[in-house]
């Protein structure tokens, strides 16, 4: 049994269906990546996971920890899985932390509540947690306040915060966008060891399939609110079968480029991800696909073989892979 399974996860908010029918599962020790353009539903996705949706959004389907359904779980009940077993760390940590606490009695406050410590025994562990997550001086940063830090600094102590209670899954919702490359290489390295040490199954979010490719195991693409294609991070590096896919990996190259040299034009994907819950009949990417043909008017079924799954009516093929490989 996987550690966590999502079937047939659907967001609704009002009458507009946001995210619909995901399934997938990440089992203990496993790093899955999430990935697609901002609007495309994994945010939405992994707060539904953590029962942290927002006013007038709800959830219905299976998300499963070890067994238990989460989605028919009381507030209380997951309240406790939140602090024990499950853990998030958000994009943006400045708005994540309080601005007005000290880092040491944020990064504590888990414990804390969840395990009963004290404030000085909470201060304590707050400190080594600091520590794990590469702080030199991790003394003099629990007595900091938030404004103190750089936004990599900050960033470490959202997953010293995550790991505070020794969780068996973290959900990582795009942890790097606001960093610098230098400084975003650093904290996936830190997710990657911290993985590695503890055992826990990792869910990052990302829009970069190269982010989630030096991380991950396997990746799952999400677009129009759907899981569109996933397989091995192989497999979908090297042989991407969905358009969007293929595109995103297009656009991921891109990026790698623009680092080396400035001024490159980034090629992106055609077009714009519509606003959530508006997306057009039939296959969600109709609108931007290049390879769109008159069956994609009806939504593709998804067909699984193997490790893949994969949702297209006109599938990139062999041929095609092939001739991208080419010089
Ligand atoms: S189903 Fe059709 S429109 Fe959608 S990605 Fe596949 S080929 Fe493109």
């Amino acid at each position: 049994m996987p550690l966590l399974r999502v079937r047939d996860l659907t967001v609704t908010g009002g009458p507009l269906t946001l995210v619909r029918d995901v399934n997938f599962d990440v089992n203990a020790g496993e790093r899955v990546g999430l990935i697609g353009e901002s609007g495309s539903g994994k945010s939405l996705t992994s707060l539904a996971i953590m029962g942290l949706l927002g006013e007038g959004l709800s959830a219905r389907g299976e998300v499963s920890l070890d067994g238990e359904n989460l989605l028919s779980a009381s507030e209380r009940r997951r309240c406790e899985i939140r602090g024990n077993r499950m853990a998030m760390v958000f994009q943006e940590p400045m708005s994540a932390l309080n601005p007005t606490r000290r880092i040491g009695d944020q990064v504590g406050e888990t414990l804390r509540i969840h395990q009963g410590l004290s404030r000085r025994a909470a201060r304590t562990a707050a400190v080594e947690l600091l520590r794990r997550v590469e702080f030199a001086d991790p003394e003099r940063y629990v007595r900091m306040y938030p404004h103190e830090l750089s936004g990599g600094q900050r960033q470490r102590v959202m997953i010293a915060s995550a790991l505070s209670c020794d969780p068996e899954v973290i959900l990582a919702d795009e942890p790097t966008t606001a960093l610098d490359v230098t400084v975003q290489r650093r904290v996936l390295d830190l997710l990657d060891r911290l993985v590695d040490e503890t055992g826990c199954a990792l869910l990052l979010i990302a829009h970069d399939l190269a982010v989630v490719s030096e991380v991950c195991d396997r990746v799952v693409t999400m677009y129009g609110g759907r899981v569109v294609e996933s397989g091995s991070v192989a497999q979908i590096i090297d042989e991407p079968r969905h358009p969007y896919t293929r595109a995103l990996l297009a656009t991921s190259t891109a990026l790698s480029v623009a680092e080396t040299s400035s001024g490159a034009n980034l090629p992106s994907i055609p077009g714009s991800v519509p606003s959530a819950g508006h997306f057009p009949q039939g296959c969600p990417f109709r609108d931007r696909c290049d390879r769109r043909v008159d069956a994609c008017v009806e939504m593709p079924p998804t067909e699984v073989h193997g490790t893949r799954s994969l949702a297209c009516w006109n599938p990139v093929d062999d041929s095609e892979l092939v001739h991208e490989e080419a010089p």
